[in-house]
C-alpha cells in the first residue's frame, strides 16, 4: 500500500480530528461519509434553548487550533458549530466531506484486503481503512412511555427540538433530567405559563464559575504569551483532579458531594422540594451536572418537579402512577440518547463475515477503544471505554486521532501488511479495564454508561493523561501484520 485511502464515518469533532490529523502528516486520499447535510455532529443536531458545552472552551477545542475570542467561558451551541465550520474551511475539508450520505453497511474484503461500505443511496465505496466516527451520543432515545403517539399537541426529543413550536404560555411538559434537560429548563422556564418536570432520579448538580469574555480578555488570550495555555492547563488539572476520584483517590469524590450538597442547600430552600432533588446515589455514578441557573429555575412559583412514576402519555398530557393527569400542550423529552449501542444501526462485517454486532452480544468493547480483533484496518473514534466522567472528550479524540495516524503510517510504510488487534491483546486489555471500572462509582447507579445487562460500556476508568500514555505509541506487536496466506501474501 503506498498511500492508504481511507473512509472516515461521521462529520463532528472526532471525523473532522482524525481526517486533520491524517492530512497533517500527507495523508490525504480521505472521504468523510456524512449522513446529515451539515458537519458538526451533536453540535448540529442539539440546538435546545441553552446548549452549550460544560467544559471551559478552552478545553474544549482542538488543542491546534486555539480561539482567543470564545464569547463565554462555556460556549453555547452556536459557537461551538461555528468553529467546527471555521476549522474544516480552514484545513479544506469540506471538499472531503460526502453530505446526505448515511453508511448502512460495512463489509471486510479479505481478497482485496479492502473495505467496502455501503450507503443509504446504495451506492458502494471502498478504502483501504475504515475510521467509524459515529460518536457515542448521535442517537436520541426516546423513552418506553405506553401512549407516547397519543398526545394530541406537539411533542419532540430536546435533540430534534421543534423550534416553530411556541412555548411562550403554553403548559410544557418535560420527561428527563439530564444534562440537556438542566440546560433548557432555565432557558425556557421564564416564557411558558407552567413547566411540569418529570424527574426520575435526581442529578447531582454543582455551580460553575461561568463568564462572558470582552474585547479586552480577547486581545489579551491573543497577544498576553502563554496566558491562553495557562488556563487550558490551569482546567485541564482542575477536571484531571477529580477524575482522580473516580478510581485512584476515592476521598476527591467528598469534595464533589460537598460541591453538590452546598449547591442544593444554597439554591432551594423548599425542604420538601430539596428531599426531591437530593440525589440517592453517590456522586460521580452519573454524569455531575454544571449549573447556576437549574435549581433557581425549580424554585419559580410556574414550575413543578414531579417524581411520581409515569404510567402513560395521554391526548392531554401525562398520567402519573397515583392517577394525577398533569394536563400539557406541548411535551419535550429530555431523556438522552443510546450510548450504548456503539455504530447501531451500521451492520459491520469483518474478517470471516462475523458480524460486529455479534461480537459485542454482551456489550461493545475494543482495544484502547479503538480496534476490535477480526476487524482488520479499522478503527474507532469515541469508541466503547473512551468516555470520560469528567473532562473534555476532545482530549480522547485527539489521542486516538494520533494513534490512528500511526496506523496509517504503518500501513503506508509496510505494503501487503494489515493491522488487526491480536484478540489475546485486546482480552488482556478488557479485562483489566473492566477490573478498574468495578472499583469506580459507576457500578453504583443505572446510567447510560452501562448496557442493559450492567457491563460499563461507555467510560474510561482513569485520567486523560493515563489515556494519553497508554495511547501515545502504536506498538505493531499489539496487532496481527501479515497477510493470511490464502491471499499469498505474508
Ligand atoms: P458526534 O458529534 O455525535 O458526531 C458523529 C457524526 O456521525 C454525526 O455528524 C452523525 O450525523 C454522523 N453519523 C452517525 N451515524 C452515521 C452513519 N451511519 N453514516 C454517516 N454519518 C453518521 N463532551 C465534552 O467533552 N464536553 C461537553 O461539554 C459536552 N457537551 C455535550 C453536549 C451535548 C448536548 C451532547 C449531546 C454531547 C456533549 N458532549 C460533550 C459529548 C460529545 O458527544 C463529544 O464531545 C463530541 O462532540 C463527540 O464528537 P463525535 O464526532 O465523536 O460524535
Amino acid at each position: 500500500m503506498s498511500t492508504p485511502s481511507v473512509i472516515v464515518v461521521g462529520a463532528g469533532f472526532g471525523g473532522l480530528g482524525v481526517a486533520i490529523e491524517l492530512q497533517r502528516n500527507g495523508f490525504d486520499k480521505i472521504t468523510i461519509l456524512e449522513r446529515a447535510a451539515d458537519l458538526g455532529g451533536v453540535w448540529r443536531e442539539n440546538t435546545y434553548p441553552g446548549a452549550a458545552c460544560d467544559v471551559p472552551s478552552t478545553l474544549y477545542s482542538f488543542s491546534y487550533e486555539p480561539k482567543p475570542d470564545w464569547p463565554h467561558r462555556y460556549s453555547g451551541q452556536a459557537d461551538i458549530l461555528g468553529y467546527l465550520h471555521t476549522v474544516a474551511v480552514k484545513y479544506r475539508l469540506l471538499d472531503r466531506i460526502v453530505f446526505d450520505t448515511e453508511v448502512t453497511e460495512a463489509r471486510f474484503d479479505e481478497s482485496a484486503q479492502r473495505w467496502t461500505v455501503r450507503t443509504a443511496n446504495g451506492a458502494d465505496r471502498t478504502a483501504d481503512v475504515l475510521i467509524c466516527a459515529v460518536g457515542q451520543l448521535s442517537r436520541p432515545r426516546m423513552p418506553d412511555i405506553a401512549g407516547i403517539d397519543t398526545f394530541t399537541g406537539p411533542s419532540f426529543h430536546s435533540a430534534q427540538w421543534d423550534h416553530s413550536v411556541e412555548l411562550t404560555g403554553k403548559r410544557v411538559a418535560v420527561i428527563g433530567t439530564g444534562a440537556s434537560a438542566i440546560q433548557f429548563v432555565p432557558a425556557i422556564a421564564p416564557e411558558v405559563e407552567r413547566l411540569t418536570l418529570f424527574q426520575r432520579t435526581a442529578a447531582w448538580v454543582v455551580r460553575r464559575t461561568d463568564r462572558n469574555y470582552r474585547p479586552m480578555h480577547h486581545a489579551l488570550f491573543r497577544h498576553v504569551p502563554g496566558l491562553r495555555l495557562a488556563q487550558r492547563l490551569w482546567v485541564w488539572c482542575f477536571l484531571e483532579f477529580f477524575s482522580l476520584g473516580l478510581t485512584a483517590i476515592p476521598p476527591i469524590r467528598r469534595i464533589a458531594t460537598w460541591l453538590g450538597t452546598r449547591a442544593l442547600r444554597g439554591d432551594i430552600p423548599d425542604a420538601r422540594l430539596r428531599e426531591k432533588l437530593t440525589p440517592d446515589y453517590p456522586v460521580l455514578c452519573k454524569r455531575v451536572l454544571f449549573s447556576n441557573e437549574y435549581y433557581p429555575a425549580l424554585v419559580r412559583p410556574n414550575v413543578d418537579v414531579v417524581t411520581e412514576h409515569i404510567a402513560e402519555v395521554v391526548p392531554e398530557g401525562v398520567r402519573t402512577a397515583d392517577g394525577t393527569v398533569h394536563p400539557a400542550d406541548v411535551i419535550v423529552y429530555g431523556t438522552g440518547f443510546k450510548g450504548s449501542e456503539f455504530l447501531w444501526p451500521i451492520k459491520v462485517f469483518g474478517r470471516e463475515g462475523v458480524e460486529l454486532d455479534r461480537m459485542w452480544d454482551e456489550g461493545a468493547r475494543a482495544y484502547l477503544g479503538m480496534a476490535v480483533p477480526g476487524f482488520p484496518n479499522m478503527f474507532l473514534m469515541y469508541g466503547p471505554n473512551t468516555n470520560l466522567g469528567t473532562g473534555s472528550i476532545l482530549y480522547m479524540i485527539e489521542c486516538q486521532a494520533r494513534y490512528i495516524r500511526q496506523a496509517v503510517r504503518y500501513l503506508s510504510d509496510h505494503p501487503h501488511s494489515r493491522l488487526e488487534v491480536r484478540p489475546e491483546t485486546a482480552a488482556a486489555f478488557d479485562e483489566q479495564l473492566q477490573r478498574r471500572l468495578l472499583r469506580t462509582p459507576w457500578t453504583a447507579c443505572s446510567s447510560w454508561y452501562r448496557n442493559a445487562a450492567g457491563r460499563i460500556t461507555n467510560n474510561w476508568p482513569g485520567t486523560v493523561t493515563a489515556y494519553r500514555l497508554r495511547t501515545r505509541t502504536l506498538d505493531p506487536a499489539d496487532y496481527l501484520t501479515g497477510l493470511p496466506d490464502s491471499i499469498g501474501i505474508r
